[in-house]
């Protein structure tokens, strides 16, 4: 099929932090760009853990890309998946058989759930992604309280978290104090004290890239809200009932969350293009993919390194930094100067373990300071009130968060599709 529309000069398949940054930045400069997503909303993933645990509704973490591109009539946003790549041609195909071009293509498509050849992993747990993946496992995590309401018994409701990096701490932290704080004011104290949550990691602490001193913060942290942890011992298994461990301990499971690893999505694998740690693209300093003329590579899709050499995680501001600089260097290929590599200002990491609770470690490299408590809780939410897109939800968010960290008040959503509680 012909193409439709032969005059992008970008092709950007992605509407994340980096496909957003690269279309905006060059839609600002009169570059003609098509911005594909399979998705109309840009999601913020890290606030996806509220969605799961039914706190936050689908509008606080997502906003409509024609929306956020409505006063750059440079920049298209299509509604399509990408189901194929042909790097060479700089050219993408969409499921309907629709094909698009451009001279420049940028690849900023994500990724999704590693389950490691996990036996059972894939079909019985949720992983947490993206909104979709959110809104199944609040609409399964809400089913099973409701249930258990209905029958009102003592039996133990049980809630394993697999994964103790910052999503699988920020998703049990926020279950643990659902049941504390929520299931109480909405549901009955005697439903609450049937809840058990667990953290599961094959590694003997949580939050492996963070410092000693947050490690044991989060950890203590956790175990204060009743969180069980199970640490040091891999996954062998999920069966219907239970997440069984490699030295045989079975724990009881009503729901599983995956929280156990990424993977660059199908979109990067379609391109034929050299994958590397994490079925990712190593790509050059410059952003660009290896052995192709005029393709970018960002984000989680990517295996990124800076000016310095040093390889940049799997963070919202690497990619976002990302998608300003492969714009900046696209803009010198149409005119003919030379790219430079891409220079990430580095401002730490940090993550949510719970109410008024974070830590962070801000600032660059080897200096960085350590914060837990309500100080981290306070930097983590400046930096994500930065990192949100929308002028609304950063009023709304400002508004919001900080009194109802403090005051203890929460909601409990209606998710639009709530999931069927597993057999
Ligand atoms: C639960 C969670 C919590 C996180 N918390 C934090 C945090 O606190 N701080 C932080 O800095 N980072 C955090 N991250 C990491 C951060 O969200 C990611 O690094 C970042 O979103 C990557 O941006 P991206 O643009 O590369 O990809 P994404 O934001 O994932 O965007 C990819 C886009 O591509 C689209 N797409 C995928 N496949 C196709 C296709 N076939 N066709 C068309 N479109 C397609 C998707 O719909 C999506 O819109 C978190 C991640 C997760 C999962």
């Amino acid at each position: 099929m012909r193409p439709v529309d032969e005059n992008y000069e970008v092709i950007v398949v992605g509407g994340g932090f980096a496909g957003v940054a690269a279309a905006r930045e060059l839609g600002r400069k009169g570059v003609r760009v098509l911005l594909i997503d399979k998705n109309p909303y840009h999601q913020f993933q890290p606030l996806l853990y509220q969605v799961a645990t039914v706190q936050l509704g689908v509008s606080e973490v997502a906003r409509s890309l024609r929306d956020i591109f409505r006063g750059q009539p440079n920049v298209r946003v299509l509604l399509a998946e990408v189901t194929g790549v042909d790097p060479a041609a700089k050219r993408v195909t969409t499921s309907d058989g629709r094909t698009y071009e451009g001279r420049f293509l940028v690849l900023a498509s994500g990724a999704e759930a590693n389950f490691f050849n996990t036996p059972g992993a894939e079909e019985g747990t949720y992983p947490l992604y993206s909104v979709e993946d959110a809104v199944g496992l609040g609409g399964s995590f809400s089913n099973i309280l409701e249930e258990a309401d209905r029958v009102d018994d003592s039996s133990e409701l049980h809630f394993v978290v697999i994964g103790g990096g910052p999503t699988g701490v920020e998703t049990a932290g926020a279950m643990a104090e659902t049941v504390k704080y929520v299931l109480p004011d909405y549901f009955s104290q005697r439903l609450a004290s049937r809840c058990r949550v667990h953290l599961v990691d094959m590694v003997p602490n949580v939050l492996p890239p963070f410092s000693d001193k947050s490690k044991e913060y989060a950890r203590r942290r956790l175990s204060g809200m009743g969180v069980q942890l199970h640490l040091g011992v891999p996954v062998k298994e999920i069966t219907p009932d239970t997440v069984v461990l490699n030295d045989g301990t079975a724990i009881p499971a009503d729901l599983v969350v995956w929280a156990g690893g990424l993977k660059a999505g199908p979109v990067v694998a379609r391109s034929g293009l050299p994958q590397g740690r994490g079925g990712r693209i190593d790509v050059n300093e410059d952003l660009t993919a290896p052995g192709v003329e005029g393709v970018y590579v960002l984000g989680d899709a990517a295996n990124m390194t800076d000016d310095k050499g040093n390889k940049l995680p799997q963070l919202g501001s690497c990619a976002l930094q990302a998608g300003g600089w492969a714009a900046k260097n696209i803009l010198a290929d149409i005119e003919g100067r030379p790219r430079e590599p891409f220079h990430y200002s580095d401002k730490g990491y940090m993550a949510m373990v719970g109410r008024g609770a974070a830590v962070a470690e801000v600032g660059p490299g080897p200096d960085r300071k350590v914060l837990a408590g309500p100080l981290a809780f306070l930097a983590w939410l400046g930096v994500h009130v930065f990192l949100l897109s929308g002028s609304l939800q950063k009023v709304r968010a400002l508004a919001t968060w900080p009194s109802d960290y403090i005051s203890h008040r929460r909601s409990f959503v209606v998710l639009s599709r709530p999931d069927k509680p597993r057999a």
